[in-house]
């Protein structure tokens, strides 16, 4: 195979394409040639160009303006040569940038691995054998099939195209679908014009096509362009952004304290330098400098306990919005219900036939009214079961004694059902061949087959699809005349509602003869005068943990909805049997509002619909975006399922876009703010239930911080003004921010979920992040821990203690301060009884090691002299315990307050 300069393949025919690639469009590549031309062009996959390397990242730790004072600080008592000092204030910032930079490169290592997790596939013909590898497995030269909803997995030339349109906005940002063609085009043609190629990671938005791989990797149009693109996402969300522009402002307050302290002292007459230390022991006390580390490290636990729950979250911000969600619009087949279907009615040439048997396994009896049935005595029938085993593109795969579906569930239990009949899916396709077909869309509704019907050219085409698209199709009943059955769509209907009831998902079937010699068949062959065959009528279990999970959400004050492309009475019943909605109102299919009746209303009219009605029945896909945006309109946090091209709009739309990672398209996939690695309903419960659990985790550690920056502030600002000595050192100060926020703050992060956490409303995503009560508590907390500083200072320095000794008390006040309001601050409403002492251990380990090391602080000699701190005698110990013990009772007896008050208000509604 020799190589061609990239801008030829779009002249050439996609015969003089084969050669050059050495391939077959019948058989595609041999597995020799596969293996050479991977060891010659490497995996298909596009060397990640690291957005940022780790020493800029690093550098970038120390770019946040809460540091730049930091460095300052450091410098100039460097200048002032007052080594201890600068030297512990530049170990504490390198220290914090190497926690920052170790932390965060866990998170974006953590959340890389798992978009890479969702690797594409792609459907390959190789040695004669069409099958999905991997899409890194593609080698140049490989024959591709490509169908609406997938991604193109290399750049491709074109040999076979059905209405292929593909969406190359990752390429050119250009949205609008462009369509395609196989046929030969000028050499100067532009790469954006170019027809008869599509370009790797473009997505295809409509019809089909097969195309011959023709680079790979970083050869193709967008691995050379990929620098553009960085390999992880960017940590930020809106509430980082809140956070960021909360520390904007805390920076400017901070810095005003501190030149108002330095102000205030010199004008007293202190010294400068004295009054410089204070300022700068201020602004180091008050900035809180775990909290951005905090929030990444709280964001990105999260996105790991719901990895592990099967949700994959795309885009960081949902984890935020996950706990506000209000509303889950859920498809249902495959999500709210297992997708395991069991033909259990045939309707054919008037009569009903019941199917036994469960499962895959193709083991069951036709019975008619009770009794066996011998099926060549019963040839309508067999036509119905033949037309769904040819109108199908799945197929029954038994390995190791287990059968099991490959392809579409629906189409594979028409397989099974006909091969219950006794017929043999290779011998009915050996007598009808299928030439041509029109896939299944959900906005058709049907999907088509054309066969060749025997050596005289005549041709005949199955169709399989929804009641309503077949039957507006037909105007006779196959095998009518000869069998005296009149064709009456009425019958027909009532034999479908009597079916849905039961909660069957119902396929109608049609034929009709097309000319002969026919080699393709399209939309308009198949618009009228079908003859109807019959209907199969399927169950699909509902999936018992989806039942739990919905009853979950209602409790959360969650309203769920059941959006199906299937008939209204299947979803009605399907509804009813997972608890979806009153068992008046969804029996019968009146308490279900279909896609027409939809299209019928106003805006308006929909915004009330949305708010009463649990189950929308035949809705089209465009339709969901409307629903979405109704939805929003009332205010509500939507996460809306899909998982077909045209969900697309309405996943992008929806505040949480929830892609299914096994029946997905990748067009759904790549819209998607999250992807169900199992398709499973309660994996949305689930993601909802941490999302919750990382919000209250954030505010826990912010409640936490807020108090211990406000008093380390507010302790050197009073002193100064007071005109009493500095109650800490900045050393100081930094020496409990740093060890507190690591060994104590960090670990609220392990918190694990409140109980009852599914038990509230939603957060309304509009609110402050802290509520007045929290607000309130912050202040109490800082109040007690000033007081509690000067207290003790006060009563220090009456005992004639040193100055060094008096701050060692001090600061274990602070310390020991924090330590209690920790375990305030496990739990938002609760008191850390009712959560449990030792559900989160993490949280004892930090509390140890933080006494071990104000043990150390206190009486090792070393730290003595670095940290100007002295022993203190053990009776000071009660005084410091004494003041913990305070806030921790205070908070606690606020939080019973509030509790009790909640539950009075609950009883009288
Ligand atoms: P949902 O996934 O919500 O159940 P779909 O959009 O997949 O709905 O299907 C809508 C309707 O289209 C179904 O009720 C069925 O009648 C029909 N249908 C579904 N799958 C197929 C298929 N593979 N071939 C033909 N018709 C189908
Ligand atoms: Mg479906």
């Amino acid at each position: 195979m020799e190589t061609l300069p990239s801008s030829n393949w779009h002249q050439l025919h996609p015969s003089e394409i084969l050669d050059r690639f050495e391939t077959e469009l019948e058989s595609g590549l041999d597995h020799a040639s596969v293996e050479s031309r991977r060891e010659r062009f490497g995996p298909n996959a596009i060397t990640q160009r690291k957005g940022q390397g780790p020493l800029i990242r690093f550098l970038l730790e120390f770019h946040q303006p809460l540091v730049y004072i930091l460095l300052a600080a450091g410098l100039i008592t460097a200048v002032l040569q007052e080594w201890v000092d600068s030297g512990v204030i530049f170990a504490v910032v390198l220290m914090n940038a190497i926690i920052g930079f170790v932390q965060e490169s866990k998170a974006l290592k953590a959340i890389d691995a798992l978009t890479r997790v969702m690797t594409s596939e792609a459907t390959v013909l190789r040695e004669g054998v069409k099958r999905r590898l991997s899409a890194q497995e593609l080698v140049p030269g490989d024959i591709v099939f490509l169908q609406s909803g997938d991604k193109v997995p290399a750049d491709l030339r074109l040999l076979v195209c059905r209405e292929l349109q593909t969406d190359e906005s990752t390429l050119t940002g250009e949205s609008v679908p462009i369509e395609k063609h196989a046929e030969p085009m000028d050499q100067d043609t532009i790469v954006a014009d170019r027809r008869n190629m599509a370009y790797s990671s473009t997505l295809v938005t409509y019809g089909t096509a097969v195309g011959v791989v023709v680079s790979t990797g970083d050869r193709t149009e967008i691995g050379r362009i990929s620098e553009l693109i960085s390999s992880a996402e960017v940590l930020a969300t809106p509430l980082t952004r809140k956070i960021a522009h909360f520390s904007g402002i805390m920076l400017y307050v901070i810095l005003a304290m501190a030149v108002a302290t330095f102000v205030v002292g010199v004008i007293r007459g202190e010294r400068a330098l004295d009054m410089f230390m204070a300022a700068v022991a201020l602004a180091v006390g008050a900035i809180p400098e775990g909290l951005p580390a905090a929030v990444t490290i709280t964001l990105a636990i999260g996105v790991g306990k719901m990895a592990r729950r099967n949700a994959i979250i795309r885009k960081l911000p949902a984890v935020e919005t996950l706990g506000s969600t209000t509303v889950i619009c859920s498809d249902k087949t495959g999500t709210l219900t297992q997708n395991q279907m069991t033909v259990r009615e045939v309707l054919s040439g008037g009569q009903r036939y019941h199917i036994t048997g469960v499962g895959y396994a193709p083991e069951g009896e036709i019975l008619c009214e009770g009794q066996p049935v011998d099926v060549r005595e019963h040839q309508l029938l067999v036509e119905c079961l033949t037309a769904g085993m040819l109108c199908n593109d799945s197929t029954l795969v038994k390995t190791m004694g287990d059968w099991h579906a490959e392809g579409d569930p629906t189409e594979v239990a028409l397989i099974v059902s006909a091969r219950k009949a006794g017929l043999s899916p290779k011998q009915v396709k050996q007598e009808r061949p299928e030439l041509d077909s029109i896939p299944f869309e959900s906005q058709h509704q049907y999907m088509a087959t054309l066969h060749d019907a025997g050596s005289d050219g005549s041709r005949i085409a199955y169709l399989k699809g929804s009641v309503e698209s077949i039957l507006q199709r037909c105007d006779r009943i196959h095998g009518g005349e000869a069998n005296d059955i009149a064709f009456d769509p009425g019958v027909i209907h009532r034999h479908v509602e009597e079916m849905a009831a039961d909660g069957l998902r119902v396929l109608a079937f049609a034929r009709c003869e097309l000319p002969s010699g026919a080699e393709s068949i399209d939309h308009n062959d198949v618009a009228h005068g079908l003859s109807f065959v019959g209907l199969q009528g399927m169950i699909d279990p509902p999936r018992p943990e989806a039942v739990q999970a919905v009853q979950a959400c209602q409790a959360a004050g969650i309203q769920v909805k059941m959006i199906t492309g299937d008939h209204a009475g299947t979803a009605a019943a399907v509804a009813a049997s997972i608890g979806l909605s009153g068992p008046e109102s969804s029996r019968s299919a009146e308490g279900v509002m279909t896609g027409r009746m939809i299209a019928e209303l106003s805006d308006t009219e929909l915004h009330d619909a949305v708010e009463t009605t649990a189950v929308f029945a035949r809705v089209a896909p465009e339709q969901k975006l409307r629903l979405v945006r109704a939805l929003q309109h009332r205010h509500h946090v939507v996460a809306m399922t899909g998982d077909g091209v045209n969900d697309a709009p309405a996943l992008r739309r929806a505040d949480i876009g929830v892609a299914m990672g096994v029946t997905g398209t990748e067009v759904a996939k790549e819209a998607a703010d999250m992807v169900l690695t199992d398709d499973n309903f309660s994996s949305i419960e689930a993601a909802i239930e941490e999302g919750r659990g990382v919000f209250d985790n954030l505010v826990k550690f912010i409640i936490w911080t807020m108090p211990t920056s406000i008093a380390e502030g507010l302790v050197i600002m009073l002193a100064i003004f007071a005109g009493t000595m500095l109650p800490i050192l900045p050393v100081q100060a930094l020496w409990i921010n740093m060890t507190t926020a690591v060994l104590l703050g960090l670990m609220l992060a392990f918190e694990p979920k409140e109980p009852g956490i599914m038990n509230r409303p939603s957060r309304d995503p509009a609110k402050p992040l802290l509520d007045r009560a929290l607000v309130v508590r912050i202040l109490i907390v800082s109040a007690i821990l000033v007081m509690g500083s000067f207290g003790l200072l006060a009563w220090e320095l009456a005992q004639d203690e040193t100055e060094a000794a008096a701050r060692t008390v001090v600061v274990n006040v602070i310390v020991f301060g924090e330590i209690f309001y920790l375990f305030n601050c496990r739990s938002l409403t609760l008191s850390m009884f009712s959560v449990g002492l030792f559900s989160n251990r993490w949280l004892l380990v930090g509390t140890g090691l933080m006494i071990a090391l104000q043990l150390a602080f206190t009486y090792v000699p070393a730290m003595n002299r670095m940290f100007d701190s002295a022993p203190i005698g053990q009776d000071k110990w009660l005084l410091i315990l004494g003041v913990g013990v305070l806030i921790y009772s205070v908070v606690g007896f606020e939080k019973w307050l509030r509790r009790m008050y909640a539950t009075r208000n609950n009883g009288t509604g």
